[in-house]
C-alpha cells in the first residue's frame, strides 16, 4: 500500500453501489507494484449527486478515476472531452484529468479485444461473433468488434433492444457487417456457424443459465467468452468445456480495462498478469 503523503495524487471509482468493485484492490496493487504516488480510493456517488461529484473531483485535483454503473452514459455531458470510441459506446469508463480538464474514454470494448487476443488468441477480422446482450456491455464491445471487422450478430432477450443496438452501431461504424437473432439462435443448427460467442448479459451470475442453449449445436471449435467472472465458471462456460470448446470468464476483460485505464493515467502499463492474479485471488476467496 502506498505511503500517503502530502504529494499523493488520488485515483479513484464512482458508482453506485461501489462497495463490491475489485478496482480499488487491483489498481492499488498495480500503483505499489510500479511505486507511484498514487491512491486509488472507491466513491459512493448517488445518481441525483453526479454533477456535484463530477465538480468536487475536478476541482480536489485528481489525477484521474474510473466510471461505474450507473453513471457511465449520464457523466458524458459532464465532461470537456470524449473520445470518438466512448462517444460511439456512449459510455465512458475512464476520466483522465489533464489539469482542470475531464476526458473521458472507454476501455471496456477495448479490454474485450485485448482479453479475447489473451484467451484465444483471437483477431476479430473478418470473424464470425454472436453477441449474447444489448446493455451496456453489449454496446462497448459491439462497437469495438465491429471497427475491428468481427462480422457481428447480435442477440437478446428484449429483440427492440438488439435491434436499436445494432441500427445504432451501424451508424456510428462505416461498413460494419452487422445482424440481429432472437436468443432461440442458441438451440439452433446456426449457432455452429460462429466462431466466437460471447455472452454480456448478466445471465451466469448466481449460477444462472440460457434455457435456450442447445448443447449440442455448439461446436468444439467455437470460442465461448463470459464477461461473467462471478462464478469463475458459469453454466454457458461449463457447457461449453464439456464439448470441448475454448472458454474463458470475464476476469481478464476485467483486468484488461484496468490496465488500460492505469496507463492513461500514468503513461505506463502495469506489470502484465498482476490485476488479473489480483482479481482471481480475490474471486476465488469469496466464490
Ligand atoms: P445492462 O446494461 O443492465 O444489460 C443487461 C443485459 O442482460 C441486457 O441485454 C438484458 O436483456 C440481459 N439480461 C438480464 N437478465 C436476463 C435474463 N434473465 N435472460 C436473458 N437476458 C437477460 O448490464 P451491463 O452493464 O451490460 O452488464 C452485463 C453483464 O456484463 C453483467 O453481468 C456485468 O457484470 C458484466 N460485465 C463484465 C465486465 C468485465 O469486465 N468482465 C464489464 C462490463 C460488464 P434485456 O435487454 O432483455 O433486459
Amino acid at each position: 500500500m502506498t505511503e500517503i503523503k502530502g504529494s499523493t495524487r488520488i485515483l479513484g471509482i464512482i458508482g453506485w453501489p461501489i462497495e463490491h468493485s475489485l478496482s480499488p484492490l487491483m489498481q492499488n496493487r498495480a500503483i505499489a507494484a510500479c511505486g507511484q504516488d498514487l491512491v486509488f480510493v472507491p466513491f459512493p456517488v448517488h445518481p441525483n449527486a453526479l454533477a456535484a461529484a463530477v465538480t468536487g473531483l475536478r476541482s480536489l485535483g485528481v489525477a484521474g478515476f474510473n466510471v461505474t454503473i450507473p453513471h457511465k452514459n449520464a457523466i458524458i455531458p459532464l465532461l470537456d472531452e470524449v473520445t470518438p470510441e466512448a462517444r460511439m459506446m456512449g459510455a465512458v469508463n475512464t476520466v483522465q484529468c489533464d489539469g482542470s480538464r475531464l476526458v473521458g474514454h472507454n476501455t471496456d470494448g477495448p479490454g474485450l479485444l485485448r482479453a479475447l487476443t489473451e484467451e484465444f488468441g483471437f483477431n476479430p477480422a473478418g470473424r464470425r461473433v454472436l453477441l449474447i446482450g444489448a446493455g451496456g456491455a453489449a454496446r462497448a464491445a459491439l462497437v469495438s468488434l465491429a471497427r475491428a471487422g468481427a462480422v457481428v450478430t447480435v442477440a437478446n432477450r428484449t429483440e427492440e433492444k438488439g435491434t436499436e443496438l445494432v441500427n445504432a452501431c451501424r451508424q456510428g461504424v462505416a461498413g460494419a457487417e452487422l445482424a440481429v437473432s432472437s436468443l432461440d439462435i442458441l438451440g439452433a443448427p446456426e449457432l455452429s456457424r460462429f466462431d466466437l460467442i460471447v455472452n454480456s448479459t448478466s445471465v451466469g451470475m448466481w449460477g444462472t443459465a440460457f434455457t435456450e442453449l442447445d448443447a449440442g449445436c455448439l461446436q468444439p471449435t467455437t470460442m465461448v467468452y463470459d464477461m461473467v467472472y462471478a462464478p469463475l465458471e458459469t453454466p454457458l462456460l461449463k457447457t461449453a468445456r464439456e464439448r470441448g470448446a475454448p472458454a474463458a470468464n470475464g476476469l481478464s476483460m476485467l483486468a484488461a480495462q484496468g490496465e488500460l485505464a492505469f496507463a492513461i493515467w500514468t503513461g505506463a502499463p502495469p506489470p502484465a498478469g498482476l490485476m488479473r492474479e489480483t482479481l482471481l485471488t480475490a474471486v476465488t476467496e469469496s466464490d
